[in-house]
């Protein structure tokens, strides 16, 4: 049997991912936050690499943060960040090349690395020039991925993975939000929703496709960069639409707009073209918008269905 190490594998990615492997007979070990190491302690990662002697890596651990959360100052949120994206990165391909050299990583690179990208639709050859600390430390992640792979010979490919969501995203993103208000409207516990900029437009996919791709990845014979997107964008408008009349609503009586939570610049249109990824392995992805939706609405009235 087949192991694969997981980083942040109570996360929603690792979930869908330990349950996808899990059905393709994997034994999956997870890393998390309360153990079984800290991914800070290279020695403690290095053990455990040649302990459980991985297949597959994943390394999905990530410190997300948003304008709600409540962090200290940026070197603060720099430390986390680097912590988790780069420091772990580096414990994890040194102890493979030491411990398990023949096993394949998987890094969770994100969208958010092309900042305001100089290509309308991007994908691999798409210049990184993060505008954030999350998309600066994660491209640290990136270069020693690309760095082990052509100065060690570790098998390390990067995932430059776009917004992807399902009932597990954390309550924070928007389409939670909308899924969760929808919801609660419907079922009388809730009387509008207030939300953002309507007109931003977001290449959103289903996590348990994503995670089915991350799988591809790795079983290409040489480790590479892939764009993981759905190559469509939809305007977050679209998707309070669609979500309102899966509960026969007519969204425009219940949904206000908060000039306080407009920026200032809008934010950039990130919009993926997975074409390599689709010609090196075939995958597209299996679930539409439209399903998305249905599927992250169904859940929250199912949440709430027994009382
Ligand atoms: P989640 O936030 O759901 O999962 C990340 C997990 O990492 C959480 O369980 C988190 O735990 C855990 N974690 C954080 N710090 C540590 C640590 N020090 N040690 C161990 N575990 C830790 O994210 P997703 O599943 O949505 O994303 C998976 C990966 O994909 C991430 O790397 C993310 O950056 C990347 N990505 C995701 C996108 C998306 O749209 N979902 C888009 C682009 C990239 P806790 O909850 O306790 O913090």
């Amino acid at each position: 049997m087949s192991t694969a190490l997981v980083t942040g594998s109570r996360g929603q990615d690792g979930t869908y991912l330990a349950a996808h492997l899990g059905r393709l007979g994997y034994r999956t070990v997870g890393i998390d936050r309360d153990g079984p190491v800290d991914l800070r302690d290279r020695e403690a990662v290095r053990t455990l690499l040649g302990k459980v002697q991985p297949r597959e890596v994943y390394h999905l651990a990530a410190h997300h943060h948003s304008s709600q959360d409540s962090v200290g100052d940026d070197v603060d949120l720099f430390r986390r960040s680097h912590d988790i994206h780069a420091l772990a990165t580096v414990n994890l391909l040194e102890g493979i090349s030491r411990s398990c050299p023949a096993a394949r990583l998987f890094f969770a690179g994100s969208c958010q690395l092309f900042g305001t990208p100089s290509a309308a639709v991007q994908d691999e050859s798409t210049p990184m020039q993060p505008d954030g600390i999350y998309g600066i430390t994660k491209l640290a992640g990136v270069n020693l991925c690309r760095y082990y792979r052509r100065q060690r010979g570790v098998y390390a490919a990067v995932g430059l993975l776009f917004n992807h969501e399902s009932p597990l995203r954390g309550p924070n993103f928007v389409s939670k939000k909308i899924a969760a208000g929808v919801a609660a409207i419907h079922q009388g516990r809730q009387a509008g929703l207030v939300l953002g900029d309507l007109d931003a437009e977001i290449d959103w996919g289903f996590a348990g496709d994503y995670v089915a791709a991350m799988h591809e990845v790795l079983q290409l014979p040489e480790p590479e960069d892939f764009v993981i997107s759905t190559g469509e964008r939809h305007s977050v408008r679209d998707f309070v639409a669609q979500a309102f009349s899966l509960v026969g609503l007519e969204w425009q009586r219940y949904v206000t707009v908060d000039p306080s939570m407009l920026r200032a610049r809008p934010h950039a249109t990130l919009h993926g073209n997975p074409a390599k990824l689709t010609r090196m392995t075939g995958w597209r992805p299996a679930t539409t918008f439209p399903d998305l939706i249905r599927l992250m609405v169904n859940a929250e009235l199912e949440k709430h269905a027994h009382g």
